[in-house]
């Protein structure tokens, strides 16, 4: 399908199609490495970006612990679809928050992971 060309806005929610807000360093999440990401502000996915679209595990166990408010034990609980959604999104490099300069890893397409929390989890936390 043809997508006419024209000025690519920031990447929006996959749940909701709002504009996710700038990706900051997140607390709390599953890995020591810090994490980028941020909540969308409409219906409260969280999204962690993955700059080198290589690291997808960590992204989700990042997301899961997020989710479940720091609480690995909780996150490891979850069942997709059942307890949560995920999705991708495509990440470009430029709206990254630190540094400017190209680093020429472009092999590997950038891309932020999307949760949410559905049914009853979603209903065990504000
Ligand atoms: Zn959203």
């Amino acid at each position: 399908m043809p997508v006419p060309r024209k000025r690519v806005p920031r990447p929006g929610c996959p749940f909701c199609f709002e504009e996710l807000p700038r990706p900051e360093p997140l607390a709390g999440t599953y890995s020591l490495d810090e994490v980028l990401g941020g909540r969308c502000v409409e219906c409260g996915a969280w999204f962690v970006v993955d700059e080198t679209g290589k690291s997808g595990g960590k992204a989700v166990m990042d997301l899961l612990v997020l989710l479940a408010g720091g609480d690995l034990q909780r996150a490891l609980a979850y069942n997709r679809d059942a307890d949560y959604q995920m999705k991708t999104v495509p990440w470009r490099a430029t709206i990254r928050r630190f540094g400017g300069r190209a680093t020429g890893q472009a092999l590997m397409q950038p891309q932020a992971w999307v949760a949410r929390l559905v049914g009853e989890a979603a209903g065990s936390r504000p």
